[in-house]
């Protein structure tokens, strides 16, 4: 550490007070560990914040002294975005916990950037309000980096990925200005919409401080199933049929290959297979903020009608919530269970759902043409065309050798999915895993309008060097 870094810790110390900076290497360890183990950081000191004016501050003063910042939230990010390099600081939203506003009438809520997901939902429901965004990491992400990410989860197919779940924001900028976005307005047509900018740009144009998010009426009736289907052609059928008779009732659309399932049960605590001896599974959620209970006899209904032309090959219809609480710990416990398995190589593609059935077929059969004896983990949020194409090394295969075949498998993954008019990134981001496949996928004047982006507002390159933003050339 030279005597200027110190000075500027010194000055962090003085003006966050106890618990501010962190930089003993104990200390350190949570912020320089990431959840897969792919990446080790390291950094000069993690830096906790307490309010935006205390964020303005340090971002301020780190932009003057030349040391990057990084920003974390839950450190639930799965492409290394929030993974630091030496020399440089983490900025931890982690002690802005503070809930702004709630206005059940206007649907809305204000929340700070460190508050955990799952506090944002029960926040919601304190006032009988649902806030839908869901996903494994629930637990441990925070405000800040599901916006950051732009995360998806399992509710997309009903109410959409976080940004659209978003009317407004507070953010820091690159040379400690406050940008003061926070509206509730559902309409505001008065230029560009930045918010936008900022949600999805994983800290690499500013830091989210607080936002205001939309709220919905709390749900009253739940149906879930399992459902054994043929194919992947049969489960895009059946979600078709069941928003149809529903009345778009589907709030979850799960898609699980047995291959998975059978991991989760052979690793998962208390986890018994619900319906053993099937190819493909679906686990189907349907939610109503009416009050009655026609919502399982429409799912039943639905149910039998697909068993009936084989779009279904049987079904467990869960009948209570603790039920249907067991059927989610399978889905929830996939990724997981993988990490028993040895080792793995996991993806996050979207294809148009038209295209989902042919193109898990064929790619499943090209990686396992190229590496004999691969077990493709399938499974993903159908409804939004969204597959975690998850490669496990064979049986009592070497690790490093499997993973040394990382770039050859992604090539027949996301060349695929690119040709379909995929994505080689659904919902995890960019981070520092998938740079160069913005360089290799992405339109080149779409690249370029990015670069201009970051160099707009980020001219000194202070947020997260080196992640999302190919360097303009390279
Ligand atoms: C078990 C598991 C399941 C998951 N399931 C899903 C899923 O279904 N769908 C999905 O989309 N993701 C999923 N993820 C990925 C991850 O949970 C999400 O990306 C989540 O949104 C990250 O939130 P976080 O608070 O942990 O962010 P972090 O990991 O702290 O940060 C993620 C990125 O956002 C940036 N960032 C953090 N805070 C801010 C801020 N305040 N302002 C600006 N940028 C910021 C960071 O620099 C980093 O680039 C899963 C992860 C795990 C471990």
């Amino acid at each position: 550490m030279t005597a200027g870094t110190a000075a500027l810790l010194a000055e962090f110390d003085r003006r966050l007070g106890p618990g501010g900076v962190v930089s003993d290497t104990a200390g350190l360890e949570p912020y320089v560990t990431e959840w897969r183990k792919l990446w080790r950081g390291a950094a000069l000191a993690a830096v906790r914040p307490r309010s935006t004016a205390e964020v303005a501050f340090v971002v301020e003063r780190a932009a003057a002294a030349g040391v990057a910042i990084v920003a974390q939230s839950g450190n639930t990010g799965l492409v290394g975005g929030g993974v630091p390099d030496a020399g440089q600081i983490v900025l931890s939203l982690e002690r802005m916990t503070g809930v702004r506003a709630v206005d059940p009438a206007g649907f809305t809520m204000t929340l700070e950037a460190g508050v955990i997901l799952a506090d944002a939902q029960r926040v919601a429901a304190e006032v009988d309000r649902l806030f839908p965004l869901s996903l494994a990491a629930e637990g441990s992400a925070r405000i800040g980096g599901v916006l950051g990410t732009n995360a998806g989860g399992t509710q997309v197919l009903r109410y959409g990925n976080a940004r659209d779940l978003v009317l407004g924001l507070e953010v820091v900028l690159a040379d400690g200005q406050v940008w003061n976005g926070l509206k509730a307005l559902r309409k505001d047509n008065t230029g560009y919409d930045l918010r936008h900018l900022f949600v999805g740009s994983e800290g690499t144009l500013g830091i989210i401080t607080a936002a205001v998010l939309k709220l919905f009426p709390a749900n009253r009736q739940r149906a879930t199933a399992l459902v054994a289907v043929p194919d992947l052609g049969a489960a895009v059928a059946l979600l078709a049929r069941a928003r149809q008779a529903s009345g778009d009732a589907v709030t979850g659309f799960e898609a699980m290959n047995a291959i998975g399932v059978d991991m989760v049960v052979r690793h998962g605590t208390g986890i018994s297979h619900p319906l053993p001896g099937y190819g493909w599974y679906v686990l189907i959620e349907l939610t109503s903020p009416a009050a009655g209970d026609d919502l399982t006899r429409q799912l039943q209904a639905c149910l039998e009608s697909a068993l009936e032309d084989g779009l279904a090959l049987d079904a467990v219809v869960a009948q209570s919530s603790a039920q249907a609480n067991q059927l989610w710990r399978v889905r929830e416990f996939l990724s997981e269970a993988q990490g028993f398995e040895g080792a793995s190589i996991k993806h996050d593609v979207s294809v148009p759902i038209g295209a989902i059935a042919d193109y898990s077929a064929e790619t499943e059969a090209a990686v396992v043409a190229a590496i004999p004896g691969a077990r493709v983990v399938n499974f993903g949020h159908l409804g939004d065309g969204n597959l975690h194409f998850n490669i496990s090394q064979p049986i009592g295969a070497d690790p490093k050798a499997f993973l040394a075949r990382w770039d050859e498998v992604n090539r027949i993954v996301y060349d695929r999915a690119h040709a379909l008019g995929g994505s080689f990134s659904a919902e995890h981001g960019v981070g520092r895993l998938k740079v160069s496949d913005v360089v290799r996928y992405k339109d080149p004047v779409g690249v370029a309008m990015m670069q201009r982006v970051k160099a707009a507002l980020d001219p000194q390159g202070v947020f997260n060097p080196g992640k999302v933003v190919p360097p303009p050339g390279g």
